[in-house]
């Protein structure tokens, strides 16, 4: 029998921007379960200070409210020279936080599925002397921003060849790129071909009528009021009967909104819900934006979407990937939202049912399991070493210009 202190201990860094790095850290926790010792760390949200760890709270209202500002930052950070230069002033600044996670929970392997832990985390780690093999795992499928790429690391894993073609252009060596699809949880692997009535009376629904299923990504993104409007109207007037569920995450604001409006259909209104797989089991149709980890869901589930929005820059090519492959269509407005929505569950139109199969066309329903096997394949491998040599950064927090400055100019 295998005993737990054989096992090798894996460190998987997420942090609560959005929900779907979390549920990355999750799924691979979960493949990984018997065969390491998974600990998931948030170095921004638990071990860095003001205003590094005030990034998740404000990534909801960000991108909610000032997409453009979000799209201004992904396109000024569209250079691998900006993005080094950032995370060498950054360094100085955050070394002892994150040298102090690792000294507590000291990895054999460390994987991230943040795109801001990747090159400080593995400087950190090398600096203390721990040669682990430290792996990156990309969440974004299409258009993955350049911070994600580190040409340093042990394994970058991504989910398309565009992604692959990204990360070499950033210097990874093309050996040690896989391209093996996003990892999603076991249970979402589960659901296609499932009976939909069924799972519809699990969660309380009525089973017989066709459910709208809509949701905005772990912090509720998206104009989500006015399009469950437009869809509840639209749905009103059609034949279909059908309900809808709104999945507001943790956008508590937009909650209580929608718990207030007087509906015309049933409609079912949630805040952050830890079953996600149950509520895809239940639906006919996703309404969401191009989140990565909800569309890679919807695939495994065999879902058809429509795609309401997007963040710029790192989600264009997730809209472009569904629509090419007649899995989802891409609509904004609202009005235009409810036409689709009570087409689509009309019970003569064959569509849906061929968006569903074109939608289950593209999963990559075991992408957790071939990415923990790539993962434990590295367990007593060395690790490679920083290619630059390390740099003395003073302890304390008070750092001096000079010092900061001799971080930041540190030709690595
Ligand atoms: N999610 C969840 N519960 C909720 C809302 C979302 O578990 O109430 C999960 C969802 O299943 C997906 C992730 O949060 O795995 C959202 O990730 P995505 O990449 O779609 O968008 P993000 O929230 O990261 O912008």
């Amino acid at each position: 029998m295998v005993t737990e202190d054989i096992l090798p201990r894996i460190a998987i860094l997420m942090a609560h921007t959005g929900g779907g790095h979390l549920s990355a850290a999750r799924s691979l926790a979960e493949a990984l379960e018997t065969r390491a010792r998974v600990t998931i760390i948030s170095l921004v949200d638990d071990y860095v200070e003001f205003p590094w760890n005030a990034m998740s709270v404000a990534y909801g209202p960000w991108v909610n409210y000032a997409p453009w500002l979000y799209h201004l930052i992904y396109r000024a950070f569209a250079s691998r020279k900006r993005v080094e230069f950032t995370y060498r002033a950054a360094y100085p600044l955050v070394r002892r936080e994150v040298s102090a996670a690792f000294a507590a929970d000291w990895p054999d392997i460390v994987v991230t599925v943040h795109p801001l832990q990747t090159q400080i985390p593995l400087r950190a780690l090398r600096e203390l002397g721990n040669p682990a093999p430290f792996v990156t795992v990309v969440t974004d499928p299409v258009t993955p921003p350049i911070a994600w790429f580190c040409p340093d690391m042990d394994l970058t894993v991504v989910a398309t060849e565009p992604a692959k073609q990204t990360a070499i252009e950033c210097g990874v060596p093309p050996d040690r790129i896989r391209v093996l699809g996003l990892p999603v949880r076991k249970a979402f692997a589960s659901i296609w071909g499932r009976a939909k009535p069924a799972a519809r009376s699990q969660l309380g629904l009525d089973p017989e009528r066709p459910l709208a299923l809509l949701t905005g990504g772990g912090a509720g993104i998206g104009k989500l009021l006015p399009l469950a409007r437009a869809i509840a109207r639209r749905l009103a007037r059609a034949t279909c009967g059908a309900q809808m569920a709104i999945i507001a995450g943790r956008n508590q604001i937009l909650q209580k909104q929608l718990q207030s409006e007087p509906w015309p259909v049933p409609v079912k209104v949630l805040g952050f819900v830890e079953d996600m797989p149950n509520w895809l089991a239940a639906a006919d149709l996703l309404i969401t934006k191009a989140g990565p980890g909800t569309l890679a869901e919807a695939t495994c589930a065999g879902i058809p979407v429509i795609i309401t929005g997007h963040i710029p820059g790192q989600e264009d090519g997730n809209v472009t990937w569904l629509e090419q492959h007649g899995a989802g269509i891409y609509a904004r407005e609202p009005e235009r939202v409810g036409q689709l929505v009570s087409d689509l569950l009309r019970p003569d139109n064959p569509l849906l049912a061929h968006m569903a199969e074109q939608s289950h066309a593209l999963a990559h329903c075991d992408a957790a399991e071939q990415i923990a096997q790539a993962v434990l394949e590295l367990a007593g491998r060395p690790g490679r070493a920083v290619t630059s040599a390390p740099v003395r950064h003073p302890t304390k927090r008070n750092l001096t210009l000079k010092e900061w400055m001799g971080g930041l100019y540190d030709n690595r």
